[in-house]
């Protein structure tokens, strides 16, 4: 389904906010179509007519949704079309309870106006021009292949290009019929598999690359070319993990293996509880403080600072941590002697370095944190032994007098043991399910 406005003069929208400051832009959504009954698509142009600033074919936008009565929503969302010059398309799956993605279905028409900041991000086509592509997704992390496939064809782009697309059936399947148009049209360097994990009776698996089941590695084993293949992967966490760990196992140079990860908490949480709360408290303001209420909360953040109850972690502007509490020592092992002064990669797994950072310096930069709320982050922590734990945690932003953003401070919990249960139980279900036939 496909709804158009006219792009000439978009209708003046309802209750819009005006531009928030440097850096957004305001977008008019000139169409939307439903890719699947999960994903709808937007169509979004500028406003003010003038030109878009240039992207390369993966990359993301960041939107602000302005919720009337509600603080505003910051999330991402990848351009899933090829730069054209016109407009930016972002393709959104609807998730359960999700707070921006059901606002982005329910209440962004046609004509709705909404802030946007330029694109950004590294996930894109390798500039190997020669060198074959393997693009492996799952579910809505097909939208940065639609935009790299795309691109790649509008360019007449001679390598071979390899497209492997899991999902559950061909109802979930969002942009089938575009992504066959898009192979058909550069026939011969694109090969198209799809995999889906249930099949209906009439989607059928067959010679055609439609195959029932996941994809797996012992076909892109057999399927692909390992040695020389540069593999681009987009999907949820565990699906990222087994493919880059299982190329990686099978040889393929990490220089080779690129991932694009939503961050969605529930992907690394399987029962979701670690996600961020749907509705945010209101702001109540702040009782005026007295020498006596002061006095007390010194007290109740120096007993706080000294607890090994929860972990508190403080770091200035740069990530250089500048509190560590006993908390903390307990959960990462790290003394504080051996933590101040570090930066925050000490207790940051690899893979989420560089997510992290790109939000933490544009929290900085704009004083704004989608997790400023008391919303609980659920991420993969590192210990001083090497070993990955689960933590939770909430963040709150420090501010100097002129209110520029001075630091963050984080409380931490260890909730490794709880996320192993979770899983046992998934796992356990999910075989419970299988043998009364119940899946
Ligand atoms: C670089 C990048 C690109 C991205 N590109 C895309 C894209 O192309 N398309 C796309 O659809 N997404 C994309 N995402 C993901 C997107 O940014 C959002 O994270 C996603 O839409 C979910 O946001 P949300 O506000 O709807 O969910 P949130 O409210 O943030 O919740 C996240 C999840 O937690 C669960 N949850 C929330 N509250 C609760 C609760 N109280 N109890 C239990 N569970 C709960 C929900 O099920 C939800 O799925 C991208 C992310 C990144 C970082």
């Amino acid at each position: 389904m496909t709804e158009t406005a006219d792009p000439v003069s978009p209708t003046a929208p309802s209750g819009h906010v005006p531009s928030p400051g440097a850096g957004w832009r305001p977008f008019v959504v000139a169409e939307r179509r439903d890719e699947s009954p999960q994903v709808t698509s937007f169509l979004l142009r500028p406003v003010d007519g003038a030109p878009l600033p240039p992207h390369r074919a993966g990359q993301h936008l960041t939107l602000r949704l302005e919720r009337p009565g509600s603080a505003p929503l910051v999330r991402d969302y990848t351009i899933s079309c090829a730069p054209n010059g016109d407009h930016w398309r972002i393709s959104v799956k609807r998730e359960p309870k999700g707070a921006a993605s059901n606002w982005l279905h329910d209440h962004l028409p046609v004509g709705q106006h909404l802030e946007v900041r330029a694109p950004s991000g590294d996930f894109v086509l390798p500039d190997e021009a020669t060198r074959p592509v393997v693009m492996v997704s799952a579910g809505v992390g097909i939208t940065p292949m639609i935009a790299m496939l795309e691109a790649a064809v509008a360019a007449g782009d001679a390598r071979p290009i390899h497209f492997v697309h899991g999902t559950r059936d061909r109802a979930t399947h969002a942009f089938a019929d575009h992504v066959a148009a898009l192979a058909g049209r550069h026939a011969g360097a694109i090969r198209l598999d799809v995999f889906y994990s249930r099949p209906r009776p009439e989607d059928g698996a067959g010679p055609d690359g439609t195959h029932a089941g996941r994809i797996g590695l012992d076909w892109l084993r057999a399927e692909t070319p390992l040695r020389e293949a540069s593999y681009l992967l987009c999907g949820p966490l565990d699906f990222l993990r087994d493919m880059a760990n299982g190329l990686a196992s099978a040889g393929v140079p990490r220089s080779r293996i690129r991932f694009e990860f939503f961050g969605a908490a529930e992907d690394i949480f399987d029962d979701g509880a670690a996600a961020a709360p749907l509705s945010r408290p209101a702001t109540a303001p702040l009782p005026v403080a007295t020498d006596e209420t002061m006095a007390i909360e010194e007290q109740v953040g120096r007993a706080l600072v000294a607890s090994p109850a929860d972990g508190v972690v403080a770091s200035d502007r740069d990530g250089t941590i500048t509190v560590w509490n006993a908390g903390a020592e307990r959960i990462f092992g790290f003394s504080p002697a051996e933590a101040l002064g570090q930066s925050l990669d000490i207790i940051i797994p690899e893979p989420f370095r560089a997510r992290h950072w790109e939000g933490y310096h544009q929290t900085v930069a704009t004083g704004e944190s989608r997790y400023g709320a008391g919303d609980l982050l659920a991420v993969p922590g590192l210990c001083k032994d090497g070993r990955r734990i689960s933590i939770e945690f909430t963040i709150v932003l420090m501010k100097d007098g002129s209110g520029r953003v001075s630091g963050m401070v984080s409380s931490v919990r260890d909730v490794s043991r709880r996320f192993e249960e979770t899983k046992a139980l998934k796992k356990r279900v999910a075989e419970l399910e299988k043998a009364t036939g119940a899946a």
